[in-house]
């Protein structure tokens, strides 16, 4: 079975989640933006053993703290799309705009594809390539308990940014009609930040998609 629990990290609030098979207690990070002693202590006190970094996006709150943690616990960094190079690239700059501790860059261990899976003890998880908040933009689809990992592409009531370099406003819609819409409308997401909520209340509320 997958577990999972939403820690917010940084000043940006940003929703990091531990995702875990009870089998095995073998824990995936996703999105560790900051605050990293916060996240091996709730590890530590559920009895979970990181064994890899999953990043939704390159944007500081999401992948700042996971050159830190990847060297502390040796594990390896796994996503985003390759697509998000310049900004993994970018993270020492961003760290200093936004007054965030210093964030180290990287090269993942392994780039993310769309339909590739990642898995994390016995249980898998499905990845959607989602571009047009960030071009390199994925999600983690676990339908064996109903949950979408989306990081900043759709939020309870509104959708990710597009105003920064390379972000497209179309390929965003069209990333949650044709690739979060088809999960079910009873997939509920975890947002990078604010509350959870259900691809099917979006598809009736949300102003940005609604009737999609
Ligand atoms: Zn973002
Ligand atoms: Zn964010």
């Amino acid at each position: 079975m997958l577990h999972y629990r939403t820690l917010p990290v940084t000043a940006f609030q940003q929703n990091c989640s531990i995702v875990w098979c009870d089998q095995t207690r073998q824990a995936a990070v996703i999105d560790p933006g900051g605050d990293i002693e916060n996240i091996r202590a709730l590890a530590q006190s559920l009895g979970l053993d990181i064994r890899a970094i999953w990043l939704t996006h390159a944007h500081i709150d999401h992948a700042g703290g996971a050159a830190s943690l990847s060297e502390q616990l040796d594990v390896p960094i796994i996503g985003p799309h390759r697509g998000d190079q310049f900004w993994i690239d970018g993270l020492p700059q961003q760290s200093l705009m936004f007054g965030f501790p210093p964030a180290g860059t990287f090269i993942p261990t392994r780039w993310l594809e769309d339909r590739d899976t990642v898995q994390i003890g016995e249980e898998t998880l499905h990845v959607r390539h989602t571009p047009g908040h960030t071009p390199g933009h994925v999600v983690f689809h676990a339908p064996q308990i109903q949950r979408c990992f989306v990081g900043d592409v759709l939020f309870a009531g509104s959708i990710g940014r597009t105003d920064f370099p390379q972000g497209n406003h179309q390929q965003l819609i069209d990333s949650i009609t044709q690739r979060l819409w088809p999960m079910g409308n009873d997939t509920v997401f975890i947002p990078g930040h604010g509350p959870e909520s259900s691809f099917g209340q979006e598809r009736l509320t949300n102003p940005f998609v609604g009737n999609t």
